[in-house]
């Protein structure tokens, strides 16, 4: 499952390709999964200019002109691929992005791929899925507000301060710290890996309960969480979970994970032995050495 720091990757990557270009047609074999329909779609973002990608959570929001927003979420297996017009074979250029598939790139559309957006300079962006549970939905920008407003705070925002996130483990002082930041509600794009990475850098066990954190804790968890997405993004994302850059190289954050997937190797601080454990359904990684 992509993450905050790949969905954004992204979205800075797919904002560099599509910007400022007409969408010519709208094509899909899993309508189902298109909202409001299909032909919807087709008929209102054909002839559209894109404006301006944003993100919120893992949702890319694609500004059209004429008003309306497109919006497309990757969730567990999907990927868009960015072809541009066809150059000669030589300088032929694919950049892709999300979660890859084996033979995924190859002689596109295939048989991943269940929708295709032609734009009118020739250049094409394929939206591949392997389990088809991703999403395209036409929406107003009244809808486009409402469907923001319906996630947490944005680690990045200035709406994400020490006082509020203090706020959040208030509410809910009895469950796990881990549970309260994966909880998208509460604050959003924070997803497994990141997770566990920042009770590590703030020494804190995902497991205590946030009533008994103390405020010198809670505190070294709020400056850690913008800081380990910020390296992400800047490392480009994780390819933990098989996950490829917009232009098909492997994300560059994995040597700079400390806990994740990293159960019975060496704590890189401290020498101890790094345990996995699940928590909620979640693979959670910690050393019980130097988290307490
Ligand atoms: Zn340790």
């Amino acid at each position: 499952m992509p993450e905050l720091p790949e969905v954004e990757t992204l979205r800075r990557e797919l904002t560099k390709a599509v910007k400022a270009k007409t969408v010519k047609d709208f094509w899909t074999d899993w309508p189902k999964n298109v909202k409001p329909s299909a032909s919807t779609v087709k008929t209102k973002i054909k002839g559209k200019i894109i404006l301006d990608i944003r993100r919120r959570a893992k949702i890319l929001i694609i500004k059209l002109s004429g008003g309306n927003f497109l919006l497309i979420h990757l969730k567990l297996t999907g990927q868009l691929i960015y072809q541009p017009k066809k150059l000669p074979a030589t300088s032929y250029k694919l950049i892709a992005g999300g979660h890859p598939q084996k033979g995924g790139l190859d002689n596109l559309p295939n048989k991943f791929t269940h929708y295709i957006f032609s734009f009118s300079d020739g250049a094409k962006l394929f939206f591949n899925d392997l389990r088809k549970f991703g999403w395209v939905k036409l929406v107003s920008k009244l809808q486009a507000d409402k469907l923001v407003s319906d996630f947490g705070i944005e680690p990045f925002t200035r709406d994400f301060t020490l006082k509020k996130f203090t706020e959040i483990l208030q509410r809910y002082p009895n469950r796990k710290i881990k549970q309260i930041l994966l909880d998208q509600t509460l604050i959003s794009g924070l997803g497994n890996i990141y997770c566990d990475e920042s009770c590590f850098a703030a020494k804190i066990l995902p497991t205590r309960i946030a009533r008994m954190l103390k405020e010198q804790e809670i505190k070294r968890l709020f400056l850690v969480i913008p800081k380990i997405l910020k390296l992400a993004i800047d490392k480009k994302g994780t390819s933990a979970d098989t996950y490829v850059q917009l232009d098909g190289s492997q994300g560059g954050m994995i040597p700079y994970l400390k806990v994740y997937g990293r159960q019975k190797q060496k704590c890189k601080r401290c020498r101890g032995l790094i345990h996995k454990i699940k928590l909620n359904g979640r693979g959670t990684h910690f050393c019980n050495s130097c988290q307490h």
